[in-house]
């Protein structure tokens, strides 16, 4: 069957966002009111950090307010790998921040036993499943790279295991596979709007007032304060908190640090007893693939195949807009990839089509400060690992505006910031050409040109 053919019925909607269990909006805000601490956005940035303020101080009185609905973006519609890693992988955290790596390493795995414990501290049932993550080699220059990346995993002394090309397609079955490295413990799946919902439920739960349909339009100081505008009322905060990822910050000099980068993704019709059969993945790890332009893929509760990535496309003045989400060449592609992945699947159809915006930095990990003398605090920059991290940075937000020194604020990973983009229309010249270095660079054995080996020379660079 061609591609074009197995996408025809495809919904142009996120599969997670179609869930029954997706709760109604709670009514926006009308008229003033005062709290001690405001969270802007309702994706897992905000939930996060006022559940935990909550946790740290039940006394506090938290408000959350959501332009659309709690989880309707990158947090309800991702691909729901939720990684321990703070830095969008060893191998960026090794080539940024090589001497406090272990200790980030550290401080990312207890992150991740932290998220598994508030599941189980309240309840949430989002399909978690720690069944790791298996990185692939499709392409011979890619298993060297691996046993590269093998042998500085063990060299800080952490685990991971090095699979074959037989053994991996024991694993997961797949001509394409040539390798790969399972880190069994450090990555779980988890139905991503279900983990946003049910921390919305916590938030509530713990006494978080939250209103949706509420956009925060407007920041400024009020006595030793904010007010915050939104459409039919206004916010007095003592403190404010911004989650608003790929959106344009309330602090405009935070602006030029990210740009709005679109992911896309596939969901299958659920697979027959004898389809996965044909593939294997009794494991259920999640797996994605090494190229530049990479692939992940993983199982659903229901035996789906969630398949996304490859495009990462940047649109000419980093607007975030609906119609974005929905970009037809992009899904035949990952349509075609996913077939030539896995030719077992021949006639197997895919039932959802969705893409996200994801807020991309020059670093690929989040940064964090503070703005308004230390009022307002924001967390950005997850670049396409924010499942996890996430909820270490809503720890640094409330670190950073109970203004003590903690082990988190220490870090020079949270101290420093990424190289802001350039304007228009350089910003998009620079990113075109990364992209189509980085597509040459795949076809090409990793050969990286001249314009890649000076942006990595800078420390700079495009990913989703
Ligand atoms: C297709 C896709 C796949 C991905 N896959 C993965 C993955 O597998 N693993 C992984 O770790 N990461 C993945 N990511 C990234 C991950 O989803 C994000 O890093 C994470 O969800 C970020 O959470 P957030 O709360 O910061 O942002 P969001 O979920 O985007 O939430 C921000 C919220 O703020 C609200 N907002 C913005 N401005 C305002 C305002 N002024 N007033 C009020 N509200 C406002 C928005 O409406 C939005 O709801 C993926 C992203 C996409 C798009």
């Amino acid at each position: 069957m061609d591609s074009a053919r197995a996408l025809s019925d495809a919904r142009p909607t996120p599969f997670w966002l179609e869930d029954p269990g997706r709760p109604a909006a709670l009514p926006a805000l009308v008229g003033g009111t005062t709290c001690d601490l405001l969270v802007v956005g309702g994706g897992y940035s905000g939930l996060w950090t006022a559940l935990i303020a909550k946790e740290r101080d039940p006394s506090l009185d938290v408000v959350l307010v959501e332009g659309k609905e709690v989880g309707w973006a990158a947090s309800g519609r991702n691909g729901g790998f939720c990684a321990a890693s703070l830095t969008h992988g060893f191998g960026n955290g090794l080539q940024r921040w090589p001497a406090e790596l272990g200790h980030l390493e550290r401080l990312g795995a207890a992150n991740l036993d932290g998220i598994e414990a508030t599941l189980g501290r309240y309840g949430i049932d989002a399909e978690w499943e720690r069944t790791g993550e298996i990185d692939v080699a499709t392409q011979p220059h890619q298993l060297d790279e691996l046993h590269e990346v093998a042998e500085a995993v063990a060299r800080h002394g952490l685990d991971v295991t090095v699979l074959d090309r037989d053994e991996l397609r024991a694993q997961v079955d797949s001509p394409t596979f040539l390798g790969g490295i399972w880190d069994r413990d450090g990555v779980a799946m988890v139905h991503p709007a279900k983990l946003a919902w049910g921390l919305k439920e916590a938030c509530l739960g713990q006494g978080v007032r939250i209103f949706e349909h509420t956009p925060a339009n407007a920041l400024s100081e009020h006595g030793s304060g904010m007010a915050v505008r939104t459409p039919y009322g206004q916010v007095f905060a003592r403190r404010v908190a911004l989650g608003t990822n790929a959106f344009p910050s309330l602090v405009k000099r935070v602006r030029p640090y990210i740009v709005p980068v679109y992911d896309y993704a596939l969901m299958t019709e659920p697979l027959s007893a004898e389809q996965l059969a044909a593939i294997g993945w009794k494991g259920r790890q999640g797996l994605s693939d090494s190229a530049n332009k990479f692939h992940y893929f993983r199982l659903s509760a229901d035996n789906r195949i969630l398949w996304g990535g490859y495009d990462a496309v940047y649109h000419y003045g980093g607007h975030v807009r609906n119609e974005y989400d929905q970009r037809p060449e992009t899904f035949r592609t990952l349509a075609h990839n996913f077939f030539r992945c896995f030719p077992q699947l021949e006639g197997l159809r895919f039932t959802h089509a969705w893409g996200g915006a994801i807020d991309t930095c020059s670093r690929f990990s989040a940064f964090f400060d503070t703005a308004y003398r230390g009022r307002v605090a924001y967390a950005a920059g997850y670049t396409g690992l924010g499942v996890g991290a996430t909820r270490f940075g809503a720890e640094v937000m409330l670190d950073l505006l109970e203004g003590t020194r903690t082990e988190r604020t220490s870090l020079e990973m949270v101290r420093s910031k990424p190289l802001p983009f350039p304007p228009e229309p350089v910003r998009w010249a620079g990113i075109e050409i990364t992209t189509r270095s980085l597509e040459r660079a795949d076809r090409t054995g990793g050969h990286r040109n001249l314009w890649l080996r000076t942006l990595d020379r800078l420390g700079l660079g495009f990913d989703s």
